[in-house]
């Protein structure tokens, strides 16, 4: 609810800017390269410079060129490589393997950020429960009931966020079970539900009271820490990803 405010703040201000123009849906495919226009029998005829990109003009339109004198790349992470993810489907990582088809360079892609607790259905693969709900007394259980956190870390519940979540990848994997189980019983209801309201009335949508039963919860793929290597104006290895200065 906090990105959503902070997105729409965002949105308006661009809105109200003349000069900014909003191509919604419209899909970047891949950067137009200088060596790909004027290089001779595949090859370029000097150092590689980004012109724009090819854009897909919504779900059934023709890609089309968009040539800019910079190019900046703003498409996220790539949550969407893993089963459980609670990035939104965008998370495709679009930009980075654009960046790296170009010939930049990309770095430390290997350190991705899981979060602990999404909620396990099939039908809501990227809905996080709050570690705040641990934060209040909620402990985690395998199964059949064991409450395995202790056995990892003396914070048990409250440990990291990476500890957590290599724990109950762990438990899932030595048992073969699919989730593990959130058990809200700690906190009493009226807490639950003035403190959680959006979680409750979210996964009560998918069937579970959490005032009264285990969630079913997985480690989902969160926050991608790598990325396009680039400096501390932005740019990458490829000309044109921002103005020169004047
Ligand atoms: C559930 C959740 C909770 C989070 N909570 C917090 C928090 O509490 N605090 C915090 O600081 N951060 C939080 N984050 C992280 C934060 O949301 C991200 O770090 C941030 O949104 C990244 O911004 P971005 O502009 O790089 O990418 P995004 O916000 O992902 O924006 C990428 C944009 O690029 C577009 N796009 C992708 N591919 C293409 C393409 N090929 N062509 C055209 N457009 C494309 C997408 O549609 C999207 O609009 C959270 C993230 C998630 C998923």
């Amino acid at each position: 609810m906090t990105g959503r405010e902070v997105e729409q703040v965002l949105l308006h201000a661009a809105e109200a800017e003349p000069r900014i123009r909003f191509y919604d849906h419209w899909i970047a495919v891949d950067l137009l390269l200088e060596s790909k226009i004027t290089g001779e029998r595949g090859r370029p005829v000097r150092a590689d410079r980004c012109w724009g990109a090819y854009v897909l003009a919504g779900t059934h339109g023709p890609v089309v060129p968009f040539i800019a004198r910079a190019t900046f790349l703003a498409t996220g992470g790539c949550g969407k490589v893993y089963l459980y993810t609670s990035n939104p489907a965008i998370a495709t990582g679009d930009g980075i393997a654009m960046a790296f088809r170009a010939g930049a360079r990309v770095a430390n892609l290997e350190f991705v950020q899981f979060h602990p607790t999404c909620l396990y259905h099939p039908d809501a693969r990227s809905f996080l429960i709050s570690e705040a709900v641990r934060g209040e007394g909620a402990v985690l259980r395998t199964l059949d009931g064991d409450r395995f956190m202790e056995r990892y870390d003396p914070r048990a519940e409250l440990a990291p966020r990476d500890i957590v979540a290599r724990a109950i990848d762990a438990e899932m994997k030595q048992r073969g079970d699919k989730h593990v189980l959130l058990d809200l019983s700690p906190i009493k209801r009226e807490r639950i539900l003035e403190r959680f309201p959006t979680i409750a009335a979210t996964c009560a949508r998918f069937g579970y009271d959490i005032t009264a039963a285990p969630v079913p919860v997985v480690p989902a793929a969160h926050y991608m820490c790598g990325g396009v290597v680039v400096d501390l104006r932005g740019r990458t290895d490829l000309p044109g990803s921002t103005r020169r200065a004047k």
